[in-house]
Parts: C-alpha cells; structure tokens; sequence
C-alpha cells in the first residue's frame, strides 16, 4: 500500500488550492480525482452558466487573473481551463478517475480505500465539495407522472425540455437564473420563493460584489459570527454573471415570469404553495437595505435605494395535472455527500462535524464548505485564506506527531 503525508480527496479548485499551499511546505501529497480536473465544472454545470463573482475575483494560492476583462463573469467552460491550467502550473500530484471508497483511521493516521488501490497518510483532506447531491426535497416523490423533474445540475438548457410550462422551486443563484433562461426561451415560468437573499448587480456605479470584497464582508470569519449555523445555511446571492442586469424578483415579474409563495406539499397532484410570499420578500427587502446602509457606512455617504420588492397576489395552489406545467426544477440546494466516511465525525443528519474545517479526528480536514472559515469559504476566492490556515494547522500536527514518534524512540 502506497504511503504519502497527505491525501486530498478533490480536484475542484480547493483541492488544488491545498495542494499547492501543501507544496509551498514541501508536504509529500497526492490528489485523489474520481473524474477529472474540474470534475464539477465539465458535468454539473448548465450550458450558459457563467460565474457569478467577476473575473478579478477569480483568485486562487499563486494565481489572479490576469485577463483582459477583469469586469466580466467566466464561463464554466472557462473556469475549467483556468483549473486545468493552474494544477498544470502548480504541477499538482492529480491522480484522475480515482474514486474514494472511504476512509478510517488506522494507525495514528488513516487508509483510504480507493476504486484503485488504498492509501495510508497521517492526514487527509476532504476538499470533494459541498454542491456534490442536489438536495431535492422528499414531497418531489409525490409529483405526478409525465411531469419531468430535474435538478439544476442535470439542467443543460432550453432545448433538452418538452414544450410546456415549468416550476421551478427555490429562487437563490441557480432558481432566478433557469427563471430568467426559460422564461427567455419562450416558457410559461412559475417560481416558487422561499427565503432568499436579494441583491442588486451593482451599486453605487460597481459590481456589488467589488463593495463586499472592499468593505470586508466577505471576509467576516467564522469564529466572529454570532449563530454561525444560522450564517452556514444561507442561501446564494441572487446574482446572474451578466455585466450590470440584476435579475430579482421585480425584473423576473416585469418579464412575466409567475411568482408562487414557498412549495409546501403536493396533495392530489395539486401543488400547495404557503402564503408567506409578502413576509419573506419584506425580509429580504429588509435585509438587502441592512447590507446596503453597512456599505454606506464603510463609503461615507448615502447611496441609492432599490423599489421594494412587489409582490402580486399569488395562488396558493396550482393542479399540476392540468397540462400547464411540463417539467418542475428542483433548485433547492445542494449537499455533500460524505457518506463513505468510516470515522465518527459526522452527526445524525450525516454533517461532518468541524471547527473551521478542522475535524475531531486528528489530521483529518474539510475544506470547502459554506462559512468554513469566512463568508467567502464557498466561493472560489474564498479558498486561498482558508487553504492557507489548514495547511498551517496540518503541519502543526504533522511536527506533533513527529515528536511524538522522536519521545517514543528515545
Ligand atoms: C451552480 C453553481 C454555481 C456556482 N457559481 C459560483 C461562482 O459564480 N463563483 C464562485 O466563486 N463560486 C461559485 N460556486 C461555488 C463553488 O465555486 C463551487 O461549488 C466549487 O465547485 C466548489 O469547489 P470545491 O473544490 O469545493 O468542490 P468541487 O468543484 O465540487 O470539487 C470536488 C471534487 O471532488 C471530486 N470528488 C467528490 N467525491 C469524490 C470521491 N469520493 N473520490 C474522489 N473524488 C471525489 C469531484 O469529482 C470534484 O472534482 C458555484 C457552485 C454551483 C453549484
């Protein structure tokens, strides 16, 4: 059985991330791939999906973008050339088409078991992602038959959907995007709106993401924040990578595009929709003013105000066996699937349990995930500090268990 000093499990841009702030350490690694390079990104993306932080946040250990428009949004396509690229640069040890099976402890260190052989290391780093299985609710079994159901990672585009009108569930990042896509396509939309988090693409003449960047918020960490599995559980920006177009709720309702309050049930094939619509548009409307006057107070001087969001009168139920709606997207949010872990760290709803991507395992690690370390952890930006202060930790425990080893032998 092969031995390195640590095994990443993930070639997304935050194992690649650890890999090259392990290397800047001279840390014997190897990163285990099930696919290839930028797995995520090659084949659970939509055709147009761009990002939706702009290319001068495109940041990563040893690498900014360097492009011609620092202003613009990538593609996913683009985004998995730059991956591919900075693992060639960094000449990271990317083992591909290499599924982990599990890992357990043994030994002071762990075996990780492999579709290709097993590995033994001190210390492991789980950087296999947390948008990996659509987090789907269990009411979807209820939906009747001959209406497709799909989720936003098997979503390509327009043309993969048979004529007719869609439901699309959930009104974060991906929910308002598809909205906009199908909507444009010549569909009769319905969102259903739960609570999201309302943002406008730019402010005060800039990008709203250049204002949290500058005035600190994205960097709040995670040992400062009060109810921090509260922070962990936002949902996405409403944000589109289309330079200068916001598209909220009002822009998705001036378009045509039906609103419906949060899906609750589906009784009878008929969807029911919960009345709280006008209550949690308010609290977005609210929270967005909160942020805004945070940026003002960090700017010095008032800027503009958005128009509250309008919130029509919505039924509260819509007969899906009626012939209106030809498909429903399911984009209520991802999970990581983690399942093949054979050590107690994970709680009863299969979380694994961590401070700041630091297990109660010792030398097992998590990178990756919503408010790991900061409010940016789980965007590509977010990687560099966090992998920074991992690969701190690790080697702290890599030179205690190395004196360990030193007391034990004289
Ligand atoms: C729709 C969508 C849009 C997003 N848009 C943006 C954006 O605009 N800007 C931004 O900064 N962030 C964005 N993100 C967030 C974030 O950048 C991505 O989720 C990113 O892919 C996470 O990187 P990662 O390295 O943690 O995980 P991933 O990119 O998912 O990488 C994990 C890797 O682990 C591999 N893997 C998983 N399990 C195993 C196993 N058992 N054995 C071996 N390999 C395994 C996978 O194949 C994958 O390659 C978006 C996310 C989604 C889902």
């Amino acid at each position: 059985m092969p031995d390195t000093t640590t095994v990443i499990v993930g070639a997304g841009h935050c194992g690649l991330a650890m890999s090259r702030c392990l290397a800047a350490r001279s840390v014997d690694h190897v990163v285990l791939e099930r696919g290839q390079v930028a797995n995520s990104w090659r084949t659970q993306r939509w055709d147009s999906l761009r990002l939706l932080t702009p290319n001068w946040m495109t940041r990563l250990p040893g690498y900014a973008y360097r492009g011609a428009d620092p202003d613009g949004y990538l593609s996913a396509r683009q985004v998995t050339a730059m991956l591919v690229d900075y693992a060639g640069v960094s000449a990271a040890p990317v083992l591909t088409g290499t599924t982990v099976t599990s890992v357990r402890a043994a030994g002071g260190g762990y075996i990780v078991r492999t579709d290709q052989g097993s590995w033994r290391a001190p210390t492991v780093v789980l950087a296999c992602g947390a948008a990996t299985v659509p987090a789907v609710p269990a009411l979807a079994r209820l939906v009747p038959d001959g209406i497709t159901s799909l989720t936003p990672a098997g979503y390509r585009n327009p043309g993969e959907l048979r004529e007719g009108g869609v439901l699309i569930v959930g009104a974060s990042a991906s929910g308002i995007q598809l909205a906009d896509e199908l909507h444009r396509s010549g569909r009769l939309v319905t969102i259903a709106v739960g609570e999201h988090v309302r943002m406008p693409r730019t402010y005060r003449g800039r990008d709203i993401l250049w204002w949290l960047d500058a005035c600190g918020v994205l960097d709040q960490r995670y040992d400062e924040t009060g109810d921090l599995a509260r922070a962990r559980n936002v949902p996405s920006m409403q944000l589109v990578g289309s330079p200068g177009r916001t598209v909220d709720l009002n822009a998705l309702t001036s378009a045509g595009v039906r609103l419906a309050g949060r899906l609750a049930g589906i009784a009878g094939g008929v969807a029911q929709f919960s009345g709280s619509l006008p209550g949690v548009c308010a609290l977005a409307d609210l929270k967005l003013g909160r942020l805004l006057n945070t940026i003002d107070a960090w700017a010095g001087s008032a800027g503009e105000r958005f128009a509250p969001t309008t919130v029509p009168t919505v039924p509260l139920g819509l007969d899906l066996r009626s012939g209106q709606i030809a498909a429903i997207v399911w984009a209520t949010g991802y999970r990581p699937d983690l399942s093949w872990l054979e050590v107690p760290v994970l709680d009863r709803r299969g979380r694994v349990v961590h401070d700041g991507g630091v297990t109660a395992c010792p030398g097992l690690y998590l990178i990756g995930l919503p408010f790991l370390r900061r409010r940016k952890s789980s965007l590509i930006d977010g990687a560099a500090g966090d992998a920074a202060e991992l690969t701190t930790h690790l080697a702290g425990h890599l030179d205690a268990l190395a004196g360990h080893r030193a007391r034990s032998a004289s």
